[in-house]
């Protein structure tokens, strides 16, 4: 059967939030763009419909109106010092200017003339362990989430007629003329299928789908590779399309950079080898090694710096640990990444959400409790170990120590707060002088105090997320080839670009930095096409 045959102007690979706002771009621009997506037509937005929806932004009303005085300057600040670039770290050096320049014009200002609005609220993410990341609160969340974000772009993208659609065709690889890109080829239930088009926008995700590629680059930075590593992004991001972009000539930067997380724990009902959920982790628990020693000397304490505590809990013996925290404190603190883990701010419900707040969120823990094989619970510590040491049957958990550990940071917090001398209470009293963090901050009290209710354990290990590296792009989002020129009619954005020249955030994020530059990236692309760059 000969292969079916379309022609067009610009192909977008990928139905991701990149490809979404390429062709959104585009289409407002009034050129004709052909989307096209491995997935079916209900899963358009690609992983964006299952994100929180936290985006970092400077200089906008919801910052003011929190008293935030931010600037592009001191977010570029920040992030400069947060992502150490290397010397052959260029463009995304430059992406990185670029976004703490226009993200407020480019992808706030152009969301909300677009429909999606924000949380009032603003959240302060990744200060670092030393006061050495966000100097600022800067973390928006959309209200209805990632998924909310992604659906009102698509319902703007298919009122317009330049729009045509092919999903369920997988892109097996790139069509070459004489030096330039002309199109590309793949297979869909119908068959083969051939796309001539001007201009290829690939737009197809990143590598941490695929564990497989996640080991071969893995940086033993993190410690050796975890065996117990979970998966918390979606297997069909699997990459496939970088070493085809590299066998068109371009380059593919920096995969071991990646933005994974410390706090997983087995999703209760996989969907996929190694499914895992990422826990927003509690920040009043005690977060110990698998022998029950408090992780230290600095003690971990989730929200701080991710890279580090992926770092500390990577070279633990047996690569996990366990957060150990009560009912009291596990009902305020505990959240789940992503959007159907927060239905409230996914659904759009102020008030629900103000009340579960104030209350906290007796739903969750209980789901976790009951349905998490990771999370554990019991009325006494003794119970308790000997429900961790049958989880881990590893032998490594000392029920003694374990004991002693959590003796002694009790006592300390019952001499009060004017004698605190633990560094994890040092910063529980700083979370709680902001009111975002406030709410989701317990005061500190003994965790084996009476009427806490029952207590609880939840073993922790690495999960898989986001890629870091990617195709290398200038700010026209062109990806460049071996020597730097841009490689005729390709262009890449989102996850796949590494969110920018192949690696915006160097090796750590300021959080938040994934959804936006998905959208600064393909509007960059997009207005290189249509010649209004
Ligand atoms: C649970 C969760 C929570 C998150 N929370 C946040 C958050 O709060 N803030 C934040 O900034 N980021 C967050 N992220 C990360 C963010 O969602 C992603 O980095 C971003 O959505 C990636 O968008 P993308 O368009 O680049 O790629 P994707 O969303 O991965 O889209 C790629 C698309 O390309 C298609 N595709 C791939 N290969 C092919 C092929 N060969 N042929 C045809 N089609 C192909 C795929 O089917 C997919 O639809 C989260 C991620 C997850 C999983």
């Amino acid at each position: 059967m000969q292969p079916s045959h379309h022609r067009c102007e610009t192909v977008v690979i990928g139905a991701g939030l990149a490809g979404i706002s390429t062709a959104l771009e585009l289409l407002e621009q009034g050129r004709q763009v052909l989307l096209l997506d491995a997935l079916p037509r209900s899963q358009c937005g690609g992983q964006a419909n299952d994100a929180f929806g936290g985006m970092l932004l400077c200089g906008t009303p919801e910052q003011r109106r929190n008293k935030v005085q931010d600037s592009p300057e001191l977010l570029l600040v920040d992030w400069l010092r947060v992502a150490a670039f290397d010397a052959d770290d260029h463009w995304g050096r430059r992406w990185a200017e670029h976004y703490a320049e226009r993200n407020k014009a480019d992808v706030y200002d152009w969301l909300r003339q677009r429909g999606v609005s924000f949380f009032p609220a603003v959240q302060w993410v990744e200060r670092g362990n030393f006061g050495d990341g966000n100097a600022l609160p800067r973390y928006h969340v959309a209200w209805g989430c990632g998924r909310g974000v992604a659906q009102t772009l698509v319902r703007r993208l298919f009122e317009h007629a330049g729009l045509s659609c092919l999903f369920e065709h997988r892109v097996l690889g790139l069509e070459m003329r004489n030096g330039a890109v002309v199109g590309c080829h793949g297979r869909s239930g119908a068959g083969d299928f051939r796309i001539e088009a001007e201009h290829v926008v690939v737009c197809s995700g990143g590598i941490n789908g695929d564990l497989a590629r996640v080991r071969v680059h893995w940086d033993p930075l993190y410690g050796p590779y975890p065996e117990n590593i979970l998966n918390g992004t979606d297997p069909r991001a699997d990459g496939a399309l970088h070493a085809q972009v590299q066998a068109a000539g371009g380059q593919v930067v920096k995969l071991g950079r990646m933005w994974n997380y410390a706090a997983g724990i087995a999703h209760p009902e996989p969907q996929y080898p190694q499914h895992g959920l990422s826990l927003i982790p509690s920040r009043s628990a005690l977060w110990l090694d698998a022998s029950g020693q408090r992780i230290g000397p600095q003690p971990l304490v989730g929200g701080f710096d991710t890279h580090d505590q992926c770092k500390r809990i990577g070279h633990l013996p047996g690569q996990y640990g366990w957060q150990l925290l009560n009912w009291r404190i596990a009902i305020k603190e505990l959240a789940i990444s992503g959007t159907d883990s927060n239905p409230h701010f996914r659904d759009r419900k102020l008030l629900p959400l103000l009340w579960q707040l104030a209350t906290g969120n007796r739903e969750l823990v209980r789901w976790m409790v009951e349905r998490c094989p990771d999370v554990l619970a019991a009325d006494t510590l003794a119970q308790l170990a000997e429900k961790m040491v049958a989880l881990t049957a590893d032998g490594r958990l000392d029920p003694d120590l374990l004991g002693a550990t959590l003796a002694r940071y009790d006592a300390g917090i019952r001499r009060g707060p004017a004698l605190y001398n633990d560094e994890q209470l040092r910063r529980l009293q700083q979370l709680r002088q902001w009111r975002g963090d406030r709410v989701r901050t317990c005061a500190p009290r003994p965790i084996l105090a009476a009427g806490s209710g029952p207590l609880i354990a939840i073993r922790t290990r690495l999960i898989s997320r986001k890629s870091m590296g990617g195709m290398l792009t200038d700010l026209h989002s062109r990806v460049l080839d071996a020597h730097g020129e841009p490689l005729p009619g390709l262009y890449a954005a989102g996850e796949a670009a590494g969110f920018g020249g192949g690696g915006i955030s160097g090796i750590r994020s300021l959080e938040g930095t994934f959804l936006s530059n998905c959208i600064l990236n393909g509007r960059r692309a997009a207005q290189a096409i249509a010649g209004h760059a």
